[in-house]
């Protein structure tokens, strides 16, 4: 039988976990009810939803009245930016964010501006951490709302979040971060992070696609974004994805009691990666920090030649990776995180990420190496631009 190619894209997405699909799986055929249904049926989904939702939220350490089902990490970053937006605008149209946050937060606050928000952004270093003293520089009484990724789904950089929040408080803005990376792979606890609203996403943790979570504490008001029915005590209007969310609570049950294992295993995975590829490779850049990082990321900027056609002879040979983000592959555009940390184009079209995954083995990464090795070779002896430096590199 022919060989499955080997996954290294476990940012975009990663498989369902068969504890969640099993645990899902009664609640599309048996106990389909709605929960706002006042019968049988309908109760025994609200058991569920309920279930789901205590088990997330004492995973984050949060009350269970603080946990918003959504679609996904999109929706969550949609509600918080622009919930509190139209909740706070009365105080002030003044928003932070970073500069290196997903596109679900950098189209929304495009949006917002068009409003009449002004938008503002963080900086960050060449490692992809923001700047604390430049962040406290631009926060005003003005600002209401500060936001940023606690790890970066790109190049992998975890940020200070407290320290973020500390600052966002100090000035009486509300704080947020975007956690769908972290979540379930870093230890968080909201109250000892303090912050106001977090994202979370089931699919990037080995749970179904198409559900999340928006945290939301306690006295913080958000406006609705989704209006319709009352479910999420009135806050997010639509048919509960009953089975999503029971998916999604498994995934991460599973996710934080595996959390150390599966921390040192893909770190583990990644070190002997990057260490093979800036030993055996040339003229190449790993991108992000190289100890604050998310432990399955691995991002390089390869010099001479396009990320696309490195992902393309890496697919050929049988590897499945990403140039960038998923969401900024497919346009020509280069990354807008690798922009931020100060690459320039050139790099920021010439890099591919390698996310790592629980499942993966050191024969793929070792495969890999010597794909890359060898594809790398091939197309910078095909590229004029090399050809006129190369010589000259290698000496
Ligand atoms: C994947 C991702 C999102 C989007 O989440 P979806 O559930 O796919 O909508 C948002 N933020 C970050 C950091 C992500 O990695």
């Amino acid at each position: 039988m022919e060989r499955k190619p080997i996954y290294f894209d476990h940012a975009a997405t990663t498989p369902l976990c068969k504890e969640a699909l099993i645990k899902m799986t009664p609640y599309f055929t048996e106990i389909f009810g709605n929960p706002n249904s006042q019968h049988y049926y309908g109760r025994e989904s609200v058991k569920a939803v309920d279930e789901a939702r205590d088990t997330i939220a004492s995973l984050i350490n949060a009350k269970p009245n603080e946990v918003y089902f959504t679609s996904g990490g999109t929706e969550s970053d949609n509600w918080a930016l622009r919930g509190i937006a139209h909740a706070r605008k009365e105080k002030g149209k003044h928003i932070v964010i970073s500069p290196i946050e997903h596109a679900a937060m950098l189209s929304t606050a495009k949006a917002l501006k068009k409003e009449g928000f002004e938008i503002e952004y963080m900086k960050v270093d060449e490692f992809g951490l923001v700047d604390l003293e430049h962040l406290k520089s631009i926060v005003r009484d003005d600002t209401i709302f500060v936001g940023c990724m606690m790890a970066n789904n790109e190049v992998g950089t975890i940020e200070p979040i407290k320290e973020i929040v500390q600052i966002a408080h100090e000035k009486g803005a509300i704080a947020f971060t975007d956690a769908v990376q972290a979540a379930g792979v870093l230890k968080i606890d909201v109250k000892e992070l303090g912050v106001d609203l977090m994202s979370m996403s089931a699919h990037k943790i080995y749970g179904p696609k198409g559900v999340g979570a928006l945290y939301i504490r306690n006295g913080v008001k958000v406006e609705s974004i989704l209006t319709g029915g009352h479910q999420e005590r009135m806050k997010r209007g639509g048919t509960t994805n009953v089975a999503g969310i029971v998916g999604f609570a498994e995934a991460f049950k599973i996710a934080i009691k595996e959390i150390d294992d599966n921390f040192n295993y893909v770190s583990s995975l990644r070190d002997h990666f990057i260490e093979r590829i800036l030993s055996e490779v040339p003229f190449v850049k790993l991108n992000g920090h190289r100890t604050k990082r998310l432990p399955a990321n691995a991002d390089f900027s390869f010099d001479f030649i396009e990320g696309e056609s490195i992902l393309f002879s890496l697919d050929l040979a049988g590897i499945s990776v990403s140039s960038g983000s998923a969401c900024s592959s497919g346009s020509l555009e280069p990354s807008h995180v690798l922009l931020a940390l100060g690459l320039e184009e050139a790099l920021a079209h010439g890099s591919i990420r390698f996310s790592f995954g629980k499942h993966n083995t050191k024969e793929e990464v070792d495969y890999a190496v010597e794909v890359i090795k060898e594809s790398v070779k091939k197309l910078r002896e095909m590229s004029p631009l090399f050809k006129a430096e190369g010589d000259i590199k290698y000496v």
